[in-house]
């Protein structure tokens, strides 16, 4: 057994905190805010078992130049959002090329396949089903073309990693999903995945889990992490062994420990409206880049990548997000006076960063899930937890790779 400390509370840290709990560690939680008030708090709510390809950049000359002109709402950016990240943007680009992208879906498919298999004990344990759904997310299609090349996706996604989903018609789609106003020309129903609607709930719920088995959550700010003799410090806690989760903040940390972690920060909103009769399922608009997700507060329509160094007041992803929810769902006023925002921990490489920090002697590292960390914590968890026993970790995690 062994004295470990966490940094951070989201997903990523709450979720390795009860995987080494389940080992006998002895662990404490640090973190300066409330378990799962920041990333893990603000996502669209996706346990997603579908999503076996991490996000490419997209890389189609008229793409490029859509994103280079500020037109489309995929991806926003400034200037000085961009200077900020630029080496790491353009490292995520090259990697977005086929071949690198597809050695990265190898990995990234064989983690995103286990997520409910470990979420699943965990929600029973928390008793935290009545904010789980079990049927699945649609992803709808405005276009032919869109259809054709999602029916494509269908057959590659069944045939390489055992993914189930089924093609909608407009017909099909509009019995799934009534309060859909408007015909479409299609959709697919991932029907494996999982959805939730208190993405912040159910990291407290875990928190509580964690708590009632015994684990220490310490509010304080673990930006002094320090070591002293063999052990290490953060705030009024110390261990042998120390674990960074923390998010988009934890480049910053390392840098102190020579690791320089190149990070592309894709800042999303949310906002919720009142709905009277909400849909069932989350349902991802990529044409309009949002995914509108029932959530116990309202509908909560959450964007996709902007590159900015501070938020905007007004986002234009959030304004034309909410003009493509009100044309097809019946949508009434925001419940908030302001959208949330936060930012996704995106590693050029596109693979989380999970494993041993090189030449720091006790000192871990577990972040860098983009897109999908809500769904990936307690999977990677258990690889981190599993090498911090003395096994031999995933080579592909490895924070040294950030060395090179
Ligand atoms: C709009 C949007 C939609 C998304 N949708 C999905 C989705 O549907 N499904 C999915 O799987 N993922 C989704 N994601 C991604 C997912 O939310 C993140 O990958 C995940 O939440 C990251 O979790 P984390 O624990 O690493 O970080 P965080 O949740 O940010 O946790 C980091 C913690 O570190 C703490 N911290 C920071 N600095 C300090 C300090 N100095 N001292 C103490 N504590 C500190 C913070 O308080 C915080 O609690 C989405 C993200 C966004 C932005």
């Amino acid at each position: 057994m062994a004295e470990i400390l966490v940094l951070g509370a989201g997903m990523v840290g709450v979720s390795t905190a009860l995987a080494l709990q389940a080992r006998g560690h002895d662990v404490t939680i640090v973190d300066r805010n409330a378990p799962g008030r920041e990333t893990s708090y603000g996502n669209a709510g996706l346990i997603q078992t579908e999503a076996v390809e991490p996000y490419a950049m997209p890389l189609a000359p008229g793409a490029l130049l859509q994103i280079a002109m500020g037109r489309g709402y995929d991806v926003k950016w400034n200037i000085p959002g961009l200077l900020d990240q630029a080496w790491a943007v353009l490292a995520y680009a090259w990697n977005s090329l086929p071949a690198a992208h597809k050695r990265a879906s190898k990995v990234w498919g064989k983690l995103i396949r286990q997520s409910t298999d470990h979420h699943g004990p965990l929600i029973e344990a928390a008793g935290l089903d009545n904010i789980i759904r079990r049927n699945g997310y649609i992803e709808l299609h405005r276009t032919p073309a869109k259809l054709d090349k999602a029916r494509a996706a269908v057959e590659r996604f069944r045939t390489e990693f055992g993914v189930e989903g089924t093609m909608l018609d407009s017909a099909e789609l509009r019995a799934l999903e009534p309060s859909i106003k408007i015909p479409v020309e299609g959709a697919t129903h991932w029907s494996d995945s999982w959805n939730c609607s208190d993405p912040g709930g159910l990291v407290a719920g875990y928190a509580a889990l964690f708590q009632k088995r015994g684990g220490r959550i310490l509010n304080g700010d673990a930006g002094d992490l320090h070591r002293k003799g063999a052990a290490w410090v953060a705030d009024e806690a110390s261990g042998e062994h120390a674990v960074i989760a923390l998010g988009p903040w934890s480049p910053m940390m390392l840098a102190r420990y020579g690791l320089k972690v190149p990070m592309v920060f894709k800042r999303g909103y949310h906002r919720h409206f009142h709905m009277d009769a909400p849909p069932h399922h989350p349902v991802a608009d990529f044409a309009n880049s949002v995914v509108l997700s029932p959530m116990r507060r309202g509908l909560r329509i959450a964007t996709a990548a902007e590159l900015t160094r501070n938020p905007r007041l007004t986002p234009p992803q959030l304004k034309h997000g909410e003009e493509a929810a009100r044309e097809l769902f019946d949508i009434g006023a925001p419940v908030e006076a302001e959208p949330w925002t936060g930012r996704r921990p995106c590693m050029p490489d596109m693979l989380p960063v999970v494993g041993a920090v090189p030449d720091q002697p006790g000192l871990w590292a577990h972040f860098g899930h983009g897109h999908q960390g809500f769904t990936l914590g307690p999977v990677t968890a258990e690889v981190l937890a599993e090498e911090m026993d003395g096994g031999q970790g995933w080579a592909e995690l490895q924070p040294g790779r950030l060395k090179r």
